[in-house]
């Protein structure tokens, strides 16, 4: 063996050395990656994900049809219908969201002045029609009923930045 050889055979031992060292630090390193969907990250109380509509502990919704949200929407995909009840109280009798318009902005949810409509944390709504996008009402309020309990969490941990 020439002192060539001898030289090439002995770097790639330490290249194979410096590879290995490196392998095992990472090897017991905290992982960067997540094996989604099994394992989460957390996720900000400020996440802007799904929409819901909220109701009172009582169960009556929340909204009380003041349009602001319609009003302030900078894609347009919010419409409300509405009209008084016989107690006086007005609701809406239409509320929808075109999801597929949405820019996820978050200034229906700010403009609201009773925190009906809010942007909740599911971010797992994917869907493979079109037309599922199209939020009513109903959906909405069902969402809002789902996600209560994280939703009324995230808006308290908001509270002293409102
Ligand atoms: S998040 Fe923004 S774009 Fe989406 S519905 Fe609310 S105001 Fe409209
Ligand atoms: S969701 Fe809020 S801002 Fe929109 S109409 Fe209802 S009360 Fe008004």
């Amino acid at each position: 063996m020439n002192a060539i050889t001898r030289f090439i055979r002995s770097a790639l031992l330490l290249d194979f050395a410096k590879a290995f060292i490196l392998a095992m630090r990472y090897f017991f390193r905290r992982k960067a990656t997540l094996n989604y969907p099994f394992e989460k990250g957390p996720l900000s109380p400020r996440f802007r994900g799904q929409h819901a509509l909220r109701r009172y502990d009582s169960g009556e919704e929340r909204c009380i049809a003041c349009k602001l949200c319609e009003a302030i929407c900078p894609a347009q995909a919010i419409t409300i219908e509405a009209e008084p009840r016989q107690d006086a109280s007005r609701r809406t009798t239409r509320y929808d969201i075109d999801m597929t318009k949405c820019i996820y902005c978050g200034f229906c949810q700010e403009a609201c002045p009773v925190d009906a409509i809010v942007e909740g944390p599911n971010f797992e709504f994917a869907t493979e029609t079109r037309e599922e996008l199209f939020y009513d009402k109903s959906k909405l309020l069902d969402n809002g009923d789902r996600w209560e309990g994280e939703i009324a969490q995230n808006l308290k941990l908001d509270e002293p930045y409102r």
